[in-house]
């Protein structure tokens, strides 16, 4: 029988990454990534059936069409056998703004409105429609629909009291500023995944989700629902991420424009790109660094310890949220998932709230999707991030 597989793109402004889905069995066969640095090209395919790799170095491309491009003449000329089986091509969108709230097929109508969407994700949605014109393009003799599948519909459900400023009303109706949040692809993967591992239905979970990477944020999920997350109208509020400062008070801005003198683009790139935990210890956002710095670095520990203190405020703030009972703390994310000193120290400070680490547990969560409570607490789940699979099942439940 012909299989039915699904193309995944994420197309980032410095790399794009791709792969080749069984949306149903959760198989991936192919996993791609073609980086974009210093304006050098490279371009890596894994077949995991396979278990072989391609690699290739490209001189010089012109243009973000292109590249698209590159990834469709590469998978035609070296992958067919897997290109004759898809049925429908998925791509991430990181923000829908306020009148995309679920995944769509594309149509002109939907384009336009993630070009328009743009204001609120500048550094993602315009390539985002570049990807999608070429793939279009590029399916059109194959008649594949594509599918837009978007970081912020996951927090859609978030009610007004949660997503509201409290700044002129006339500023959400005319401008549509509001908390959009975002990670939303992977916080939902991680509420299915929890529903199986706890043997309970999404709609009668209670969750506070930590998706804790070089960007990071926190979900508080009720019901199955979005109830409340730490990202903002952008990305940049929350917690203290890799580069970006997360939480400030907005007279911080005002004080360096106008008393430090500092033009307002350069403030905007202090607080996006050099704030976070590097801004911190001033020496690097890489979290592994940091943590073998943590005894002997002043700075790093002090960046370490603020992160971890302001995730621990997050997730007592979210649990008066869960309507009297909540059934999980879950860790996601490149430092959710890999690193146990940081676990240790988020939840070290919320034994309050009856969570308690396993310190033997903790340290083999290599193992992934694990437990690592003390008997007695409540849950605490480390999941591997994984937006493919369900931006691959979104498009498959369209296009089939
Ligand atoms: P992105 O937001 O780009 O998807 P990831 O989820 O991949 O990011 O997370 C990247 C972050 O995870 C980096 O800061 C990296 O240092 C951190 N990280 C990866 N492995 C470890 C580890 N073993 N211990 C601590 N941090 C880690």
């Amino acid at each position: 029988m012909k299989k039915k597989l699904i193309l995944v793109l994420n197309c980032g402004s410095s790399s794009v990454k791709f792969s080749v889905i069984d949306p149903v069995l959760e198989i991936t066969y192919l996993d791609g990534i073609l980086d974009i640095i210093n304006s050098k090209i490279s371009l890596m395919i894994k077949n995991l059936v396979q278990n072989t790799t391609l690699f290739k170095k490209f001189k010089q491309i012109n243009s973000y069409n292109e590249l698209i491009e590159l990834i469709f003449t590469t998978l035609f000329c070296k992958y067919k056998n897997y290109l004759d089986n898809i049925v429908g091509i998925g791509h991430r969108v990181v923000h829908g703004g306020p009148f995309l709230k679920k995944s769509m097929i594309v149509n002109s109508d939907v384009l336009l409105k993630i070009q328009r969407s743009s204001i609120f994700a500048p550094l993602h949605n315009p390539f985002h429609v570049t990807a999608i014109k070429v793939a279009l393009q590029q399916m059109l003799m194959l008649q594949h629909k594509n599918v837009v599948v978007f970081d912020t519909s996951f927090h859609h459900t978030i009610p007004k009291k949660a997503f509201l400023y409290a700044i002129p009303y006339k500023f959400y109706k005319d401008h549509f500023i509001r908390r959009y949040g975002a990670h939303g692809i992977n916080h939902l993967y991680v509420l299915k995944k929890s529903s199986l591992i706890l043997k309970r239905p999404i709609n009668r979970l209670n969750i506070i989700s930590c998706h804790l990477g070089s960007g990071s944020s926190i979900t508080a999920i009720v019901n199955g629902q979005s109830v409340d997350t730490s990202m903002g109208f952008t990305p940049l509020e929350g917690l203290v991420m890799g580069t970006r400062c997360g939480d400030i008070d907005p007279c911080i801005i005002f004080y360096m424009v106008n008393e430090l003198n500092i033009p307002v683009n350069e403030v905007q790139k202090i607080l996006t790109k050099e704030s976070g935990v590097l801004g911190i210890s001033s020496i690097t956002s890489d979290f592994r660094e940091l943590e073998e710095k943590y005894d002997t670095h002043k700075l790093a520990k002090l960046s370490i310890n603020i992160f971890c203190y302001r995730v621990s405020k997050y997730i007592s703030g979210y649990s008066s949220l869960m309507e009297g009972r909540l059934d999980a703390v879950i860790f996601t994310g490149g430092i959710g998932e890999n690193s146990s000193f940081i676990r240790q120290k988020i939840i070290h400070k919320l034994s309050l709230l009856n969570l308690f680490i396993d310190t033997k547990k903790n340290k083999t969560s290599h193992k992934k999707n694990i437990f690592i409570n003390k008997i007695g607490s409540i849950p605490i789940l480390v999941i591997s991030a994984n937006e493919n699979y369900i931006i691959a099942q979104e498009t498959y439940n369209l296009v089939v």
